[in-house]
């Protein structure tokens, strides 16, 4: 396995912070300093160690978390009126290095994916992977969502993968519920599509990614992925679960 994913996949950071350590010289491999973050290791042999830290094949963790709306999609401590993650899974024993598999807006509420497997946030987020990710829409405007418009939501701009937009229903008086579903995920990507074309969302919820429904789970409420589900997740990705 590479040095960079070997560090990654052990819980210790992101990929990305693991390219930076060894750029910084903060990594051996048998007691040399290595700064190449292909090396290939064998992490039951080798010996790597971060800042003189031996790194250690780590039980990784992957929890569906269903995000309320108000909280938001950062590790970096609640405070005041701002309500983040940690907040939420105080008292759930999660490992320190968990973190979000990309960001729900704070008004959007829904799944949120979360992992200590550095190596697995990078690639489920990494557009090269193409997710999908599924999103309901409930949305207002002047003029009802019509079969027209939603053909235009739809648009396949030359180069990006397809966006599948679909009504699913009108309620009068309450407006219209859309499905859609990206296979990246831009800042504030259904949002910007909606209201650039002229509805108001009055609500936005995430409600699968990849293989992971957030059907079963309340508000606040998290599971911890596993067996044939956690596997198809990392399959999707190219990667092979921990302990196979
Ligand atoms: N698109 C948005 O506009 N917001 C989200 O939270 C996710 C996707």
């Amino acid at each position: 396995m590479r040095l960079n994913r070997f560090i990654a996949r052990s819980g210790v950071c992101s990929r990305r912070k693991a390219d930076r350590l060894i750029a910084e010289a903060r990594v051996t491999v048998n007691g040399v300093v290595c700064r190449q973050p292909w090396r290939d290791v064998t992490p039951a042999s080798d010996d790597v160690r971060v800042d003189g830290e031996r790194v250690r094949k780590e039980q990784t963790t992957t929890v569906a978390l269903n995000k309320p709306v108000g909280v938001e999609s950062t590790m970096a401590p609640s405070n005041g009126s701002r309500r983040t993650l940690p907040g939420l899974l105080a008292g759930t024993r999660l490992p320190a290095s968990i973190a979000p598999v990309g960001r729900l807006d704070v008004s959007t509420g829904g799944l949120l994916l979360l992992s200590s497997d550095g190596d697995l946030v990078h690639r489920l987020t990494h557009p090269n992977w193409q997710v999908p990710r599924e999103y309901v829409a409930v949305v207002t405007g002047n003029r009802p969502v019509t079969q027209r418009l939603v053909r235009k939501l739809q648009g396949r701009p030359e180069g990006s993968p397809g966006r599948t937009v679909e009504l699913v229903r009108t309620d009068a008086g309450k407006g219209s519920t859309l499905r859609i579903v990206l296979h990246r995920g831009r800042y504030h990507e259904v949002r910007r599509l909606l209201e650039g074309a002229g509805l108001r969302v009055t609500s936005l919820e995430r409600v699968s990614y990849g293989n992971i429904s957030v059907e079963g789970l309340a508000r606040g409420e998290l599971r911890e992925l596993a067996g044939n589900e956690l596997g198809l997740l990392y399959g999707s990705v190219g990667l092979s679960p921990p302990g196979s």
